[in-house]
């Protein structure tokens, strides 16, 4: 199993890679006021990373799910906080409605194409340096790096197979891939929580390109990935987030299971909160209860199959 460590990068996620490809591109087509966006946290830092490089504000509106260390971070970097809504949905409407009344550019954390470009230059550097890889584990939230890394790999080795993970709490982009639609669920709060929010139901880039080129989602649970997540801290000496570490549920889940040849994994991301980190770590954290009523979804989907081929 090889690691990625885009948990490594400035602003602590990949998602820099994204939202710099997205200001450069903007800032050459002409004068701006600055930017916007909803962002669970990593997309916030990486746009207000980005926009301070170029001297523009970067406006980041939340929903009330944000843990407070991400709140802090983004504040230190400069970011312009607007906190409130019981989810990422409603916090995208109101960073939608700020872009019209401010001249800001908006810039989706997952659904722009400049985004899913950039995201996909983790890729591009993995082919360079190891032609050999056979699978990409990738960990799936709105589909954006999914959808780069797939489109990028794949392009370059047609054979290649890119398998998403993401959290049993709340997978809407399996949910949806499921549904042939993209479609709105219930969201939970999560270990992984920035695996959390919506696809968007006008979705125009992540979906397809996810349908298209990912050939499998798989769905994990918060023990197994606060197993992950002591797994990378006792072995690696990594500190990696829920929805970094959750790659390695894919790995060392009871069920666990890997096509032949050599793995990338992507660490995401490093945006752990320190007391829950040190919990985990001490094997004292507890999940929070789940309510009685959810939807599950099947553990293992095969993309593009109908369906009945998926396995619960
Ligand atoms: C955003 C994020 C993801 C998922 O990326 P999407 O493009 O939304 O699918 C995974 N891990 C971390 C740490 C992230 O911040």
């Amino acid at each position: 199993m090889l690691l990625k460590l885009e948990m490594l990068q400035p602003s602590g996620a990949f998602k820099l890679r994204g939202a710099a490809n997205a200001v450069l591109a903007r800032m050459e087509e002409g004068p701006c006021e600055g930017f916007v966006t909803a962002s669970t946290g990593n997309h916030g830092r990486a746009l207000a990373y980005a926009a301070r490089a170029v001297g523009k504000r970067a406006v980041v509106c939340l929903s009330d799910l944000v843990p407070q260390n991400k709140c802090d971070t983004l504040e230190r970097i400069g970011a312009e906080l607007d906190i409130g809504g019981a989810s990422q949905d409603v916090a995208t409407v109101r960073a939608m409605e700020r872009a019209q009344d401010e001249g800001l550019f908006y810039v989706s954390p997952y659904d722009d194409s400049y985004v899913i470009a950039g995201q996909g230059t983790a890729a591009l550097e993995i082919m360079l340096e190891r032609p050999d890889v056979e699978t990409i584990v990738v960990p799936l939230s709105g589909g954006g790096l999914a959808a780069g890394t797939a489109l990028a790999a794949k392009t370059i080795k047609p054979s290649i197979s890119i398998i998403a993970v993401s959290s049993d709490r709340g997978p809407a982009m399996l949910a949806s891939l499921m549904a042939g639609e993209p479609v709105e669920i219930e969201e939970e709060p999560s270990l992984a929580d920035s695996l959390g929010g919506g696809i968007g139901l006008n979705n125009r880039w992540s979906f397809d390109l996810v349908r298209q080129y990912v050939d499998e989602v798989r769905i994990f649970s918060d023990e197994e990935i606060a197993e992950a997540m002591r797994y990378l801290y006792e072995s690696e000496k990594l500190m990696a987030e829920g929805g970094a570490a959750i790659g390695i549920c894919a790995f060392q889940a009871a069920d666990a299971e890997m096509p032949d040849g050599p793995v990338v994994m992507l660490l995401t991301g490093n945006a752990v909160d320190p007391a829950q980190f040190r919990a985990i770590i001490a094997g004292e954290w507890e999940p929070t209860a789940r309510p009685a009523s959810r939807a599950t979804f099947p553990r293992r989907y095969f993309v593009g199959s109908s369906s009945d081929q998926s396995r619960s």
